[in-house]
């Protein structure tokens, strides 16, 4: 289980001085044995509402009263789950990140990258 997650990507909806105040996030990244090709898919851009990847997640934020739902998680104080797809880290199990803590990089043209990925 994710005790603490950091995130850089300060244009994210749910990025809150670098704590994400989503319940839940899944990271995408399939088969790559690379860092730099992982994403968080639950990102969305608070400018634009931009959705870098097309990626299945629960809390997924596509209009505007969906965005007011997110604005309302900002008393959540707690790490999200963190649900992951790039099944080569060490870190994940059955589709679930198992890393103590997890630190995600500022977005990048609309991907924001999992630093803990760790090769197995
Ligand atoms: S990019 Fe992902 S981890 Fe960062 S604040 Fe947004 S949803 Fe949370
Ligand atoms: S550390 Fe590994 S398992 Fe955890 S979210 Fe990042 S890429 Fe996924």
């Amino acid at each position: 289980m994710v005790e603490s997650l950091t995130c850089q990507a300060t244009k994210c909806i749910y990025n809150n001085q670098n704590q994400c105040n989503a319940t839940a996030i899944n990271v995408g990244g399939d088969m790559t044995q690379h860092g730099s090709e992982t994403f968080c898919g639950t990102y969305v851009d608070k400018e634009n509402m931009l959705e870098p990847e097309a990626y299945d997640f629960d809390n997924k934020v596509s209009s505007k009263s969906d965005m007011e739902t997110a604005e309302g998680l900002t008393d959540f104080h707690g790490a999200p789950a963190v649900g992951c797809n790039a099944l080569k880290c060490e870190h994940n199990h059955d589709y679930k990140c198992h890393a103590s803590s997890v630190k995600i990089l500022d977005e990048n043209d609309g991907r924001a990258e999992c630093e803990t990925f760790k090769p197995e």
